[in-house]
């Protein structure tokens, strides 16, 4: 038999708790930073952004956060959702690897995002805001929020890089079904959009720049909130109902992953993913090899500096310490939206610190490459971000073949590319190439991050 198996769980096995990893740790994450005196922060210093229950969970370090059941039921809509084993890609690929994927590509906006949506929109409006406002790379997290929004009953307003406003309209206009407002970044809206507009009126913007504007607008408004998207605790702990839910559908196939292979643009659904099975391997379970994928172009684990940086543009936001290429890089237009952050999530850096994980950079047209292998053997067509994790579980199970090693490979689909046909229209083309980040800039930006002392 040669095709594929699909796990299902049935709704009764969603999640009743969130894996905090806080909780785990054999040391505890360096503290945020205030911008301006670079102090450790507390709660209240986030109050302006943020409902309490989410700064909480922000610095908690229990180990299970109880999900509310309200969000439950809409997770009920599209969770648990499938595992695959992946055997006609295993048969093309000729490799004795078991080769799984988690697909979140299930949700109504067609990725992992809606997960912690789902929540930080629950939690603001249990806290009495009326008004969310975000940043948008691609347009996932903004449809994610927008849905997440229409769901609760709150306004949503979405900072979109000019780029990508102009690029993908159809995410655009997917968002503003849902009822959300959309407003191209760099905006007139705010004082950080005016001052980048004021230096260069055709700015093509970027996810910094758009985070500077969110965060502005939610600070200035009582009845505002901002929300993101990836890359704070909060956000990577909603997403370990991904992992959970694999390791049960796992068990039903009688397996346990030798590797897991997650792609990192803030390190969201990496961790979703990830974390459960790094917690078990914590407290005494099996041992995992545990790798990252991000994209050459914008190769924030594998080139980045672990220092303290901030993670906007403008400066308005804590200084975390993470592996950054400076909040002032911009990376080359390569067609994974979702992977242009100049940071990555704190936590996902302090666990490659840590030895725990490990992370590898793949040029594009490789990944591409691998997606269209992955649509023409499993039948999804991987967003442009997932399929650097297509690629990664590839080489892989590749490796498994060299070695004549059967080794059970774990990897997150985190979304579909129905949105981004345009990029593999462009790809077979031949209009695609691997983009290099400008090593000047990269050194410029670097040279930009701000000086911290470190307590020892
Ligand atoms: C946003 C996005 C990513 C990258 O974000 P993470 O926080 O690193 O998960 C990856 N895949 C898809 C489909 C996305 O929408």
């Amino acid at each position: 038999m040669s095709d594929q198996i699909k796990y299902v769980l049935d709704e009764s096995r969603i999640p009743k708790f969130w894996y905090n990893i806080a909780a785990d740790l054999p040391k505890p994450p360096p503290p945020v930073l205030h911008p301006g005196t670079h102090q450790p922060i507390g709660p209240a210093d986030l109050a302006p952004l943020f409902p309490t229950a989410l700064i909480m969970q922000e610095v908690s370090t229990e180990r299970q956060i109880e999900i509310p059941e309200p969000v439950r039921d809409v997770y009920r809509q599209w969770r648990p959702s499938p595992l695959y084993r992946a055997r006609r890609l295993e048969k093309a690929l000729e490799t004795p690897a078991k080769i799984y994927y988690k697909y979140e590509g299930v949700s109504p906006a067609g990725s992992h995002k809606p997960n912690t949506a789902v929540a930080q929109a629950f939690y603001n409006k249990e806290a009495g805001v009326k008004k969310l406002t975000t940043e948008t790379g691609a347009g996932q997290w903004g449809s994610a929020l927008a849905f997440a929004g229409s769901v609760f009953g709150l306004e949503v307003k979405v900072f979109m890089v000019r780029v990508s406003y102009n690029q993908k309209p159809y995410r655009r206009a997917l968002m503003e079904t849902y009822g959300a407002t959309c407003v191209p970044s760099p905006s007139n809206e705010t004082q950080s959009g005016k001052s980048i507009l004021a230096q260069r009126a055709d700015h093509p913007g970027s996810l910094g720049i758009a985070i500077s504007e969110a965060v502005e607008v939610a600070a200035q408004n009582e009845d505002t909130k901002y929300s993101l998207g990836s890359v704070l605790n909060h956000v990577l702990t909603h997403q370990t109902v991904i992992g959970q839910e694999a390791m049960a559908q796992l068990d039903m196939a009688g397996d346990y992953p030798d590797i897991i292979v997650g792609c990192t643009g803030g390190g969201s659904n990496f961790a979703g993913i990830a974390f459960p099975f790094i917690g078990a391997q914590l407290r005494g379970g099996r041992k995992v090899r545990v790798v990252a994928v991000e994209p050459s172009a914008c190769p924030s684990l594998t080139r980045g500096k672990y220092a303290f940086d901030f993670g906007d543009t403008a400066h308005l936001t804590p200084l975390v310490k993470m592996h950054t290429l400076g909040s002032t890089f911009t990376p080359p237009g390569f067609h994974a939206g979702g992977l242009r952050y100049h940071g990555m999530a704190p936590m996902v850096s302090h666990l490659k610190e840590l030895g725990l994980i490990e992370a590898v950079a793949y040029t594009q047209m490789k990944c591409f490459e691998a997606g269209v292998q992955f649509a023409r053997t499993e039948g999804i067509v991987p967003a442009p971000e997932a399929i650097h994790a297509v690629l990664g579980a590839i080489d892989e199970a590749l490796r498994c073949r060299e070695e004549g090693k059967s080794k059970t490979i774990l990897f997150n689909l985190s979304g579909h590319g129905h949105f981004d046909m345009q990029a593999y229209i462009e790809y077979f083309a031949g209009n695609l190439k691997d983009l290099a980040y400008d090593e000047n800039e990269l050194a410029m930006a670097l040279a930009g991050l701000p000086s911290v002392k470190e307590a020892a």
